[in-house]
């Protein structure tokens, strides 16, 4: 039997992990969460980790009196994240912190040389080869988590090795925009970019999905997991959530992969790979799908798609820096400060002003992370 380790356990991925979890019958011996106490304390009294944190150093102090009852030590800030990321007991460890505040988590897990079920993509998107030479060079494997690269990572096993993969082609739902002109996006409100279609997901990453910015995300993820160039990285619209991205190969063979529009499938096959166990999704029952749409995305009103693909081909701190951006420019939106179209044109605003480096530190990341946030405020000004 596993044992697992959860980083952002309160969230999304996090409790459906513990939803896998709990079905394999693992033993979880880390929990992490950014501030929510109470529902870190439950998870705590319900699976016994030997460490849980929380970022939020006050609530750690509270949460670690209230759970003297238990055997679990309970750790404060980013240092104790990391200190459970490197938990050694763990086989593997699924990073579901959302944005770059996984990134030192990411590499604390890789550091250890434990396997890495990676949800959060914006780690690897700004990390770049700091986070691809971690997990060389101590032996670990990066086990996609995000649907799209799940469904890649399964289309590609038993590729022969005489065979050339020509494509990746991702599918996006579209989120609840899709279909509309620019225009008509002007006055949209919080709570409607929050409503998508297919998923149930945490909040930035839903807006990420109305701005299809979480496409572009996905496509760097995809050229760094899959080390293939830009240009290989094909994207298409497909409503339902039902094909979960395809390869094609050198004879224009296409291979995909389906289900349900359930996390719980690409969660598990992280943590169970090579092996497949049953899962508590339901079958997909394709005669009751009825039809599967196609159609190219439309980047004149989603331009967040192309300032990625811009990005990952300009190299260097150019990811990071258009990440770090989105994180803003999509939090202000959530706050009511800025409207939706202000997200792409404040990235593109802020990431026009990089002074780009081919290879970075861990350092430059952050120095990126501060320049971009504060370019992304001030746009507006
Ligand atoms: P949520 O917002 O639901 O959960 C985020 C988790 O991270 C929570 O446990 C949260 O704790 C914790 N957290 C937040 N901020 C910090 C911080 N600064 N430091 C440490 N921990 C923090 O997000 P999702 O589960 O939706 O997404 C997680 C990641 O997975 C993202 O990178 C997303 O892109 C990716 N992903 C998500 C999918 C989904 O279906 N949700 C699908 C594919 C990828 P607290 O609850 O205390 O705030
Ligand atoms: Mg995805």
């Amino acid at each position: 039997m596993k044992t697992i380790g959860i980083l952002g356990s309160t969230g999304s991925i996090g409790t459906q992990s513990l939803d896998v979890a709990q079905k394999q019958g693992y033993t979880v011996s880390v929990l992490t969460a950014g501030s929510n106490d109470s529902l870190l304390e439950e998870q705590i009294r319900r699976f016994h980790p030997k460490k849980a944190a929380l970022l939020d150093e006050e609530k750690a102090k509270e949460l670690r009196v209230r759970v003297a009852d238990t055997n679990t030590v309970v750790l404060g800030g980013e240092e104790g994240i990391c200190e459970c990321a490197a938990d050694r007991d763990a086989d593997v460890v699924i990073n579901a912190i959302v944005g770059l505040a996984g990134l030192r988590p990411t590499l604390a897990v890789l550091q250890a040389g434990k396997d890495l079920a990676l949800a959060n993509k914006e780690s690897l998107v700004a990390g770049g080869y700091l986070v691809k030479e971690a997990a060389a060079q101590h032996h670990a494997a990066i086990l996609p988590v995000d649907s799209e690269h799940s469904a890649i990572f399964q289309c590609l096993q038993g590729k022969p090795a005489n065979a050339a993969l020509k494509k990746i082609i991702l599918t996006a739902s579209g989120g609840p925009f899709f279909g509309k002109k620019k225009e008509e996006l002007r006055h949209v409100t919080v709570q409607q970019a929050l409503k998508h279609p297919n998923w149930s997901m945490g909040a930035k990453i839903t807006v990420d999905s109305a701005t299809m910015f979480n496409k572009g995300l996905e496509l760097i993820e995809a050229v760094r997991l899959f080390e293939v160039a830009p240009e290989q990285v094909d994207i298409v619209v497909h409503r339902e959530s039902i094909v979960h991205s395809l390869v094609m190969y050198d004879d224009n063979s296409v291979i995909a992969q389906l289900g349900l529009p359930d996390m719980r499938i690409p969660i598990q096959y992280a943590l169970t790979y090579p092996a497949r166990y049953p899962s508590p999704v339901g079958e997909l029952d394709l005669a009751a799908c009825a039809s599967l749409s196609f159609a190219g995305p439309d980047e004149e009103t989603f331009p967040c798609i192309g300032l990625c693909r811009h990005a990952v081909k300009a190299g260097g701190l150019y990811p990071a820096a258009v990440n770090s951006a989105n994180e803003e420019a999509n939090l202000l939106f959530r706050q009511g400060k800025i409207g939706f179209l202000e997200i792409p044109e404040r990235i593109q605003r802020a990431a026009a002003n990089l002074r780009n480096y081919e290879r970075f530190s861990l350092d430059d990341i952050y120095a990126v992370d501060e320049q971009m946030r504060q370019a992304v405020r001030a746009a507006g000004q």
